[in-house]
């Protein structure tokens, strides 16, 4: 389904839900025409009437990224922070924490994520490495100009290390990609995710106030309709206050799986081993980043308590 913003912008969404292994894109109209990232699906792209000479991808998850194919025209851009894992498997492998899976879950890691899953018709790769030939690099701050806008990347990390956000900035659309105003709240469970950048990050972009938001996986919001930047506090929210009942927990010393089994660890309704993982990530994550403060210390052998 194609939405227009405005005379050169429009949002394109999945024809099913824009969950996994779906995102929305945005296509820029102009001189280059621009679309930010390649997840809407096949069916959904055939709607759309203009070439594009351009594609920027937001970062490297799978769900951004697997309709490149169906622009072998365009030149492909990404964070320059994650292009190794765009030509190297064991490099992508390694930015998802799966080292850790048997020291999270006690035992070793028997079946792939989406093993057997049954990709929809309209995508055209399997989940896994999928190998794309760069054009460019994109650092924070970088600039193009497509005639009626120019794009602004803005390196965004947290929810990956390079993951970027695009700011319209002459009509103030924000495109925040998996800074996702899910209801679950934001994801950091990859080996390179990081709480306090993906704070610092969801900041950023709460400050440039945009008119419109698109994110990856949600409908537009609007200034005036929504409460953007109330939206995006709430959301971070959500994971400061896990932390909070982590803290408050660790009264006494606690192990890892004691504290994972607890309900505020996880919020998401599907439990599968993989989505307990990543809650395990972001569980580890909290309590790092705790223990940088000295808010909580690891006690005896792997246990965790709190230190006032
Ligand atoms: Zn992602």
């Amino acid at each position: 389904m194609i939405i227009t913003i405005n005379d050169h912008v429009q949002l394109i969404r999945p024809e099913g839900k824009s969950v996994f292994p779906y995102s929305n894109s945005l296509f820029i109209k102009g001189d280059p025409s621009i679309l930010i990232d390649a997840g809407a699906g096949g069916t959904a792209y055939s709607q759309l009437k203009d070439p594009a000479d351009i594609i920027l991808l937001s970062h490297n998850h799978f769900d951004h990224i697997n309709g490149v194919s169906f622009f072998p025209g365009a030149q492909v851009w990404a964070s320059r922070e994650e292009a190794p894992g765009y030509n190297d498997p064991a490099i992508y492998a390694s930015y998802s924490g799966y080292q850790h899976w048997e020291k999270l879950m006690g035992k070793p890691r028997t079946r792939r994520f989406a093993e057997n899953a049954v990709m929809p018709e309209d995508v055209p790769v399997q989940p896994g490495f999928v190998p794309i030939v760069l054009g460019g690099l994109i650092d924070d701050g970088s600039k193009w100009d497509t005639g009626p806008e120019r794009i602004i990347a803005l390196h965004t990390p947290g929810h990956s290390h390079g993951h970027c956000s695009f700011w319209l900035e002459r009509s103030n659309i924000l495109f925040s990609a998996d800074i996702d105003l899910s209801p679950y709240g934001p994801w950091y469970g990859g080996e390179n995710s990081d709480f306090d950048q993906l704070e610092r990050s969801i900041h950023r972009l709460m400050d440039l106030n945009p008119t419109i938001l698109a994110t990856s996986h949600r409908r537009l919001f609007y200034q005036g309709e929504d409460d953007i930047q109330g939206l995006l506090r709430n959301y971070l929210d959500i994971g400061l206050q896990k932390e909070h009942n982590i803290l408050k927990y660790l009264t006494q010393p606690r192990s890892f799986m004691e504290i994972a089994s607890q309900p505020f660890v996880s919020n998401h309704p599907s439990q599968t081993e993989y989505t307990q993982f990543w809650n395990r990530m972001m569980l580890l994550k909290h309590l790092q980043r705790l223990k940088k403060r000295r808010l909580v210390a690891e006690v005896n052998e792997g246990q965790w308590c709190r230190t006032t």
